[in-house]
């Protein structure tokens, strides 16, 4: 099912047009059509929703966790059943390649079958005779209503790093989607009442700035998961710890990948050049940054530019496409605007990809530029798209100052066929998720996505067990009887 003209919101269980007098336009990326219009919440449906999720919650968080795993397990075999669709919805509202919409959903259904195991997950723990006569028990509760803001590059995946965890272990939710990717968040939202999810327990606001300040002033919510970029993942961290929330704020990142001179360039350079442009490079985990290390510069840059001749830029819709377009004309124009920069601030221009012949759509080419150093804007910055920036490096040592002087410590990666060059690599690079070559490294549903530094503000992060652990509150029982 694709979605109706104007993007609903989901409150109390029931789908409801907004009263908003704020109302956006959301295109298809690939070819600039309006596909939906996007009332923006009012803050007395926001307000709403906050407590739809509080009235639904005692009876909710007193459902036995077997039962709350069932409605996981309904909802999964939905998500096999619609796939496609889900995928295609993906593809169409945030503009990537279709393979890649159905590995953003594979990537999704790992976390519910994670949540699935609920039973197991959410166990305490005991331990008998601590002193004479006396046991002392842990046991997890949920927390209460949790409020979920999500960004545009993921519109399937990242809600699910927070929603069936959190639901799993008894909470109640308020997402607010990306207002520039909104259609997921409702068929997400008709899939888990179509799963039997009671009314209240999940809820979907629209909106922006305004939304998300409304869910954090609001004293009914008790924990805030965001994933988006580090300038409002900081202030959302302050505002949400500030009011007593508990808060997991994920980041944005530039991730640098070291390519030895001991590395297979023909093995490696298809990685680094997927991990640069897979999304278009509106990925956290895009590898945004290739160190050539020690005699590899010029072969790594005349490897990584034939690839990038590879890439077939056009709408995700076409199965011969490698790279779909960027988010929005704004996104365009601003990524243009970096490119202009780079180049007058020196950096070499290896591949152009300025001049993109498909004139609908938000569409850029991939762009790499050789030669970037450390005090170019180009490097400093998260710039989100479909650019590559090559630093050489003389040796371990100078591609490790590099990459820990960024102040972004998402991911690195190292290409090496040297277990010790890895080994150095996996103990001092300053960045919570490491890759040995590998392009992109994702940590699986089952662990955490541990960013670092302006990456990551908080201390529980999603997935894994962290996630557990953040979705839920800790009572230390001491027993004796007398
Ligand atoms: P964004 O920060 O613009 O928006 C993210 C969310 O915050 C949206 O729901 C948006 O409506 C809301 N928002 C935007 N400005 C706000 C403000 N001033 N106050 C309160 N809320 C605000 O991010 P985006 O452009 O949608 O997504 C891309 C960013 O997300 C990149 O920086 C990327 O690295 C990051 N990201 C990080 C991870 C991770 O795991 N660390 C994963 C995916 C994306």
């Amino acid at each position: 099912m694709i979605a109706t003209k104007t993007v609903a919101s989901y409150i109390g269980g029931r789908f409801r047009e907004s009263k908003a007098t704020t109302v956006d336009q959301i295109p298809n990326p690939a070819t600039g059509e309006t596909i939906a219009s996007l009332p923006y919440s009012t803050r007395d449906e926001i307000n709403e929703a906050v407590a739809a999720a509080k009235k639904a919650f005692p009876a909710w968080s007193d459902t036995p966790v077997p039962d709350r795993a069932q409605v996981m397990f309904r909802f999964k075999a939905l998500y096999d059943k619609h796939f496609e669709e889900l995928s295609a919805l993906v593809t169409q509202e945030n503009g990537k390649t279709l393979d890649e919409s159905r590995g953003e959903l594979k990537r999704a259904i790992e976390v519910i079958d994670f949540a699935c195991g609920a039973p197991t997950l959410t166990m305490g723990t005991n331990l008998d005779q601590i002193a004479r006569g006396i046991d002392e028990e842990l046991t997890r509760f949920p927390v209460g209503v949790v409020a979920g803001i999500t960004p545009f590059n993921f519109p399937n995946m990242v809600p699910m790093w927070m929603i069936p965890v959190a639901i799993v272990c008894g909470n109640t939710f308020v997402h607010k989607p990306s207002q520039l990717t909104p259609l997921s968040a409702i068929r997400i939202a008709e899939l888990l009442k179509e799963a039997g999810l009671p009314d209240g327990v999940f809820n979907v606001v629209h909106g922006a700035k305004e939304a998300v300040d409304t869910l954090l002033e609001h004293p009914d919510v008790a924990a805030v998961s965001f994933v988006g970029s580090a300038t409002v993942a900081a202030d959302i961290y302050r505002k949400a710890a500030a009011s007593g929330k508990r808060v997991q704020a994920l980041g944005g990142a530039k991730n640098h990948i070291l390519v030895m001179d001991d590395a297979d360039l023909e093995l490696s350079a298809p990685h680094v050049i997927s991990s640069a442009f897979g999304n278009a490079g509106q990925r956290c985990l895009a590898g945004s940054v290739a160190v050539g290390v020690g005699k590899v510069g010029d072969a790594l840059v005349k490897e990584l530019a034939k690839e990038a001749r590879d890439i077939k830029v056009g709408p995700g819709t076409d199965a011969s496409t490698t790279m779909g377009p960027v988010i929005r004309a704004e996104r365009k124009r601003k990524l243009i605007e970096y490119i202009d920069g780079a180049e007058a601030e020196g950096a070499q221009l290896v591949s152009d990809g300025r001049q993109v012949s498909l004139s609908d759509g938000f569409f850029l080419g991939p762009t790499i530029f050789d030669r970037v150093t450390p005090n170019m804007k180009v490097w400093k910055d998260e710039l989100f798209g479909p650019v590559l920036s090559v630093v050489r490096a003389s040796d371990i040592d100078e591609a490790l100052s590099v990459l820990n002087s960024s102040t972004y410590g998402n991911m690195a990666s190292i290409f090496t066929s040297s277990g010790k060059n890895a080994r150095e690599f996996k103990r001092r690079a300053q960045a919570g998720m490491l890759g040995v070559n590998i392009g992109v490294a994702a940590p699986m549903a089952f662990f955490p996505f541990t960013g670092w530094k302006n990456s990551f503000f908080g201390d529980l992060h999603a997935t894994g067990q962290d996630s557990i652990r953040f979705y839920t509150r800790h009572k230390v029982v001491t027993t004796r009887w007398l």
